[in-house]
């Protein structure tokens, strides 16, 4: 596995080969199941694969949730070399973002929603730090997690807006076995909010349910979600909503698919969930 900071590494290597496939898995580092799993698909549809590990500064909103961002880089790379990754990015934030740096990429309507909404600048972080992923690895290629779908939503309008070549593919949810979908910021819960983190994922089974049983009211569905949340004691929410899966505005009635989500913080760890519900019209 070939590990570089710089991007003059990460070039080189990149276009050793210039008939390889590549694959990107853009990730954050501390590394679980989740973000395995789109290496695995990544491996299974190409001939290389690269992963970054960089938390970027830009995307965070509340400066304590970067200092508190957990981080193991040996941890993560013996575990990219496991599974078999060619190349790994791990930059500093002064290669990312030289002194002087001035430009940045901003989606507009479906940024502003939701997450954008809750966490100004956040997706113009992430936009940012994508589109310089891709002009460094130029990959044909880019995996990224439904478990963070409005990014799905918003770096697809990118890649549509600025004519990025590249596809990219959505990798379904990984979740605990008691259905808390995985994430870095996980071991941040103690064991009591630990347990109470399910409510996410049993309040979207809740809403989905009533849905698979004839309720179409957005509104319900909302409620459904609302009632288990509040049971949790140590619960307060910052969203939850049913919305127009591909343009993110807020329904009233769902006519054919809606995307369910939800945003709450389990004592002062802030954790995200979805579920698509319905079937796509045809
Ligand atoms: P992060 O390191 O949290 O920025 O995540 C890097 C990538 O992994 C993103 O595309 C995430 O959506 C994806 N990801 C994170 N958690 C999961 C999960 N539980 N299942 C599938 N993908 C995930």
């Amino acid at each position: 596995m070939n590990v570089f900071s710089t991007i003059s590494g990460i070039r080189q290597y990149r276009w050793a080969d210039h008939a390889a496939m590549w694959g990107l898995v853009p990730t954050m580092g501390y590394l679980h199941e989740g973000h395995l799993s789109l290496v695995r698909y990544a491996h299974q549809e190409n001939d290389r694969v690269g992963v970054s590990i960089f938390v970027n500064p830009i995307q965070f909103n509340n400066p304590n949730d970067l200092t508190n961002y957990p981080r193991d880089l040996d941890r993560d790379l013996s575990i990219l070399e496991q599974a078999g990754v060619d190349l790994v990015w791990t930059p500093s934030p002064d290669v990312v973002y030289p002194p002087n740096y001035q430009t940045f990429v901003e989606v507009e309507k479906v940024s502003k929603v939701l997450e954008g909404a809750s966490r100004p600048s956040h997706f113009r972080g992430v936009t940012t730090v994508v589109a310089k992923l891709f002009n460094v690895f130029q990959p044909h290629r880019a995996y990224f997690g439904q478990k963070d779908a409005q990014q799905v939503v918003v770096i697809k309008q990118m890649i549509h807006d600025l004519n990025f070549n590249l596809e990219l593919i959505t990798c379904p949810t990984i979740r605990e076995t008691d259905g808390l979908a995985m994430s870095s910021r996980n071991v941040r819960l103690s064991a009591n909010a630990r347990q109470q983190a399910t409510c996410l994922y049993r309040a979207l089974t809740a809403a989905k349910c009533a849905f698979d049983s004839g309720h179409k009211k957005a509104a319900e569905l909302r409620a459904t979600m609302l009632a288990i949340i509040t049971q949790a004691n140590l619960a307060r929410i910052d969203y939850i909503s049913v919305a127009h899966p591909e343009t993110l505005a807020e329904l009233e009635i769902i006519e054919n698919q809606a995307l369910l989500s939800l945003a709450v913080f389990i004592d002062d760890v802030r954790l995200i969930d979805n579920m698509i519900i319905g079937e796509p019209c045809s």
